[in-house]
């Protein structure tokens, strides 16, 4: 090996992973299905899927609006319709990925103005897959479950908030949102307990990246935070919500995507945490955008009645703070993520500084 060229070796080397590929699709060629694969952590899971040689299937209300999929097959419908799921379901399917909710950031999940649509929809949609997974014997389903299920009681102190899993009761979530992926986790243990259901349950934190929501109602914090800080002209103000002391932990989308493969991987099948430990104030976060930018740009914290008289209503109360607890995921699968904040949020905001330019 050592009297081939360097750039031989590449070519050998990508050579051999596709002939892996093509081997994995001859003999042992998976078949997944994907739902909420037009949205954002749906479409980045899909492309890792197809790198790993899964024959794919999308499943979405709506397409990508960022990217082609890469999907081998892609259903366009509502996956509240039973019809819908039933064609999406194969016999013996080896996996489900369940991403598929009606969700938003602070924007759209603490106002209230959309909790009856964010619990029906989301609801409807796990009791089909559930039963249907059974129905259909499919191997394994991983449900997309979020930090947003944990006890508001726990989150009032924004330097020492309590998200281990073991915490998650007595239940007492801050939105509607919380209390439907409480119930939905509780649906596929009952399915598991029942009916010998295979799943996987991971408690996302604030994932973010390229190719999500950034500017559609539906954005959250480090989106938002890109977009103001790409858009802002030099010295001006980026708006923060509330006094910017609140604390949270963002996770970047490669890291979340090497979890959730972990994870199906592996034998465990109780709720997990997926975040980061790397806690930071949002008033630094905004900062840091700030920083990324290159501009001279300064914070204005919003809320009370200038709130409500700019957007119409209440400024939305999230948790004081919150940080994943990555114990557990460490104890049972062996990994934990280790990329800095800040070079998730540079990637992203490059891409969300190239979406403001397109769209000007
Ligand atoms: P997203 O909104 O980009 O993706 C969700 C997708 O579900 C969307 O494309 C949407 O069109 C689709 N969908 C909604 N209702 C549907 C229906 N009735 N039929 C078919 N498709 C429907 O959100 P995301 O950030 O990719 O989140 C994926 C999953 O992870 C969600 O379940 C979300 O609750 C969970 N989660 C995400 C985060 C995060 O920070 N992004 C944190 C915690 C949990």
């Amino acid at each position: 090996l050592n009297y081939i060229p360097q750039k031989n070796k590449r070519i050998l080397a990508n050579l051999a992973r596709s002939i892996q590929i093509i081997l994995n699709r001859v003999t042992t060629m998976k078949k997944v299905l994907v739902c909420g694969a037009g949205g954002f952590i749906g479409g980045h899971l899909v492309k890792r899927l197809k790198a790993e040689g899964y024959w794919v299937r999308g499943a979405d209300i709506k397409k990508h609006e960022y990217s082609k999929t890469q999907a081998d097959e892609f259903v366009l419908g509502d996956l509240c319709d039973i019809n819908v799921v039933r064609k999406c379901v194969d016999n013996d399917m080896d996996e489900i990925y369940q991403l598929a909710a009606d969700m938003g950031g602070a924007g759209y999940v603490f106002t209230k103005l959309n909790d009856a649509n964010i619990m029906t929809n989301s609801a409807q949609i796990n009791i089909h897959i559930a039963k249907e997974s059974v129905i259909k014997k499919v191997g394994k389903v991983f449900y997309s479950s979020s930090a947003c299920m944990y006890p508001e009681h726990n989150q009032t102190d924004p330097n020492n908030p309590k998200c281990s899993e073991d915490s998650a009761y007595p239940a007492n979530p801050d939105s509607e949102y919380g209390w439907e992926k409480l119930f939905s986790e509780r649906l596929y243990l009952a399915f598991k307990r029942n009916h010998k259901l295979n799943v996987r349950i991971a408690r996302l934190h604030n994932i973010f990246g390229p190719e999500g929501s950034w500017n559609n109602g539906k954005e959250k914090a480090p989106a938002a935070m890109c977009r103001k800080a790409a858009k802002t002209p030099d010295g001006g103000k980026i708006e923060v919500w509330r006094d910017g002391n609140q604390t949270r932990s963002f996770l970047y989308i490669d890291e979340c995507i090497e979890a959730i493969r972990r994870l199906m991987n592996s034998n465990f099948s109780e709720p997990v945490n997926i975040g980061s430990e790397e806690m930071i104030s949002i008033n630094h976060f905004a900062q840091m955008a700030i920083d990324i930018s290159k501009k001279n740009l300064s914070i204005k914290n919003i809320y009370g009645s200038e709130f409500l008289k700019i957007y119409g209503y209440e400024c939305p109360i999230g948790v004081r703070g919150r940080n994943s607890d990555n114990k557990l995921f460490k104890e049972n699968i062996g990994w934990a993520p280790s990329e800095p904040l800040r070079k998730g949020m540079e990637k992203t905001f490059a891409w969300i500084d190239e979406q403001v330019k397109k769209s000007v």
